[in-house]
């Protein structure tokens, strides 16, 4: 068994990367973001302030989230639903971000993510994964790049995916998230002491992947 954390702000290349790392390795790539999406969705479907505490707290009974893992693909589901690519819209990303800084939905997630770790070989990608959710997980990465760099990627996956977007509108946002994601008082997006801090601006998809395998061979006996 094998835990490879992967923290860090939006755009860095988290999901991209930790997916072809996955593949390559055989493990399960979990993407713990998906989860935080999902309560934001259910938030906004009852048309409720997503900072509120009390409001966002007294929806929680109401959740159920499962997790399901189809031919290594991550599927979420929402009280029996799965919700694709609804939860990826940059307003979900908003609603993601607002609810995942109360700690009764952080606590709410928690049991959910430890236990996917317990029964696979994982790499999950988070904020707060060599934190909170797996502190003792083999490698720990904390993963980076410029601001602009970032956007431009998010930015590319948004039209690729046929959003409308602006690319000032998607900085302006990306700025706000990882502000509000790094500040906040619960479990904030920050590397962990024995994280590896890996900047991979300029470094495309193959360099990138290799970088976090070279690590996985110097940490860890998983590919001997
Ligand atoms: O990674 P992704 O952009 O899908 O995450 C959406 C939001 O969920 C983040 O902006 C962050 O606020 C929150 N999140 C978190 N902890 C995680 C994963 C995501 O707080 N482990």
């Amino acid at each position: 068994m094998i835990q490879i954390a992967i923290d860090g702000p939006g755009g860095a290349g988290k999901s991209t990367i930790a997916k072809a790392v996955a593949a390559k390795l055989g493990i399960v790539y979990v993407d713990t973001g998906a989860l935080y999406r999902t309560v934001g969705y259910y938030v906004r479907s009852k048309d409720q302030d997503p900072k509120d505490a009390a409001a966002v707290g007294a929806l929680l009974p109401e959740i159920s989230i499962e997790v399901k893992y189809v031919e290594g693909v991550q599927r979420v589901y929402l009280n029996g639903e799965d919700l694709g690519d609804r939860i990826r819209t940059p307003e979900m990303s908003m609603y993601a971000s607002a609810v995942s800084a109360i700690p009764a939905v952080r606590a709410f997630l928690l049991e959910t993510q430890k236990e996917i770790a317990r029964k696979n070989s994982v790499i999950m990608d988070g904020r707060d994964i060599g934190t909170v959710i797996l502190p003792d997980a083999d490698v720990k990465i904390f993963l980076t790049a410029s601001p602009e760099c970032r956007a431009r990627r998010r930015y590319d996956e948004l039209i690729a995916k046929g959003q409308t977007v602006s690319f000032e509108d998607v900085l302006a946002e990306m700025n706000q998230r990882d502000t509000q994601d790094s500040t906040r008082e619960i479990a904030p997006a920050q590397a962990a002491p024995d994280a590896v801090i890996l900047d991979n601006t300029g470094m495309n998809l193959e360099e990138s992947v290799d970088a976090v395998i070279d690590l996985v061979r110097q940490k860890t006996d998983f590919l001997k």
